[in-house]
């Protein structure tokens, strides 16, 4: 008989030869279970979905709740669906002012595809700009705005008229100019390895597109919902973009993606001609009723702000001669060991010590820490514990090597 990890590997596709391959069966709060009793803190929210934790009461009872009365009826945007408009407006009273309408999708590469489009539509340009090092989702648009040619060049013929420049380049922005639809960023790069903007960075950007008659779209997929210390990173930097890009926490656990924009843009979309963008399961009720009472829970327990003190804790109580520094901003963090080799074995080896921890696409010499937002002061204890002795574990044997 094959075992769970022989069947994984038989009959479903592979993103790389070397997954995490832990096996779980269930998981609560900060935890994930395995089959025999094993327990994990996830040091990695789903990359930075589960900011309520798993299994989070109130999300799974909307979640039933929602699935009781119905799932799926129609094509996103004909029928008038209670848990997409209460959501949508919910959305609307925590997103930055003048963001308040909202199309949903299913996850942050069709978040990205939509804002893309609405941009070239609203615009009636074609020229995109990104950032290196950025991140923005699988699909071809959205590689065609990532910032590395290695991932970039297997997939060419790309999307035309797309160009990327150095993040924290301010001499870059004339580049930006009225040929530009719009300039697509994450305002803290995260899997370039957590890389925060420079000082007056985002208004300088934010000035040059005004200026240019660009769009300046925010990615906020990753920094979203409490994350960074902040409902969203741009209000952190005082900087309100265009169009911001949401999904991973926007539904709670549950598949859901997002553009937002202002009501006069959003609407260049659904005319001349109709159907700019459509969706079969976009905004997918069970997604929308998870996502909004996900929300409810971040913004009533004040989890953002609580970010900011949990993330101070992790800091004080890291230490470990093979820690050269700690990058981030609320409980969106980069740990930078020692080399690309430390980083590579405290990964795969961190299930043995009861941890799961993953690498950055963009940066090789650092380990995520980006937990559940209602992780304990108790539990932040156990993490760093758990984290020195895989780090002592990793400088024995890979020094030994
Ligand atoms: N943008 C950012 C900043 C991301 O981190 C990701 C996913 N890691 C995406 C977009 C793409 O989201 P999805 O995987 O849901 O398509």
């Amino acid at each position: 008989m094959l075992s769970g990890k022989q069947l994984f590997l038989r009959f479903l596709g592979q993103t790389s030869p070397a997954p995490l391959m832990v096996e779980i069966d269930r998981a609560e709060g900060v935890f994930m279970y395995g089959p025999h009793g094993e327990k994990y803190l996830d040091l990695i929210s789903g990359v930075s979905v589960s900011n309520v934790g798993h299994n989070h009461p109130q999300v799974t009872e909307a979640v039933r709740r929602q699935a009781e009365s119905y799932t799926h009826l129609m094509v996103y945007g004909e029928l008038i669906l209670g848990p997409q408009v209460s959501y949508a407006r919910k959305l609307a009273s925590v997103l930055p002012h003048g963001l308040d309408n909202c199309y949903f999708v299913n996850s942050g590469s069709e978040a990205v595809e939509g804002a893309m489009k609405l941009a070239k539509r609203f615009t009636g340009r074609t020229k995109i700009i990104s950032f290196r090092n950025s991140y923005h989702g699988s699909t071809h648009g959205a590689i065609s705005l990532q910032g590395s040619e290695i991932y970039r060049n297997a997939f060419r013929p790309l999307l035309p008229d797309t160009f990327q420049i150095g993040f924290n380049d301010e001499n870059a922005l004339d580049i930006i100019d009225s040929r530009t639809a719009c300039v697509i960023a994450e305002p803290i790069q995260g899997e370039a390895g957590i890389v925060l903007p420079a000082e007056g960075f985002l208004d300088k950007l934010r000035k040059r597109c005004s200026e240019t008659g660009a769009l300046l779209v925010f990615d906020e997929v990753q920094t979203g919902f409490g994350r960074t210390g902040y409902m969203f990173a741009s209000q952190r930097y005082n900087v309100t973009p265009d169009i911001i890009i949401l999904a991973k926490a926007l539904g709670g656990g549950m598949p859901l993606g997002a553009f937002v924009s202002s009501r006069d843009i959003m609407q260049s979309l659904s005319d001349r001609p109709v159907l700019g963008h459509i969706t079969t399961f976009g905004g997918h009720p069970v997604s929308c009723a998870a996502g909004e009472a996900a929300l409810q829970v971040i913004v009533g327990e004040n989890l953002a702000g609580a970010a900011i003190h949990k993330a101070g804790l992790f800091r004080e109580r890291l230490s470990h001669r093979l820690i050269s520094g700690i990058r981030g901003e609320g409980l969106l963090m980069a740990i930078e060991l020692k080399s690309r080799d430390h980083v590579r074995y405290a990964v795969a080896n961190a299930p043995r010590f009861g941890l799961i921890t993953d690498f950055f696409l963009f940066c090789e010499n650092a380990i995520r820490v980006a937990p559940p937002l209602i992780i304990s002061e108790d539990e932040i204890t156990l993490a760093c514990n758990l984290l020195h002795s895989l780090l002592d574990d990793t400088m024995k044997n890979i020094e030994q090597a």
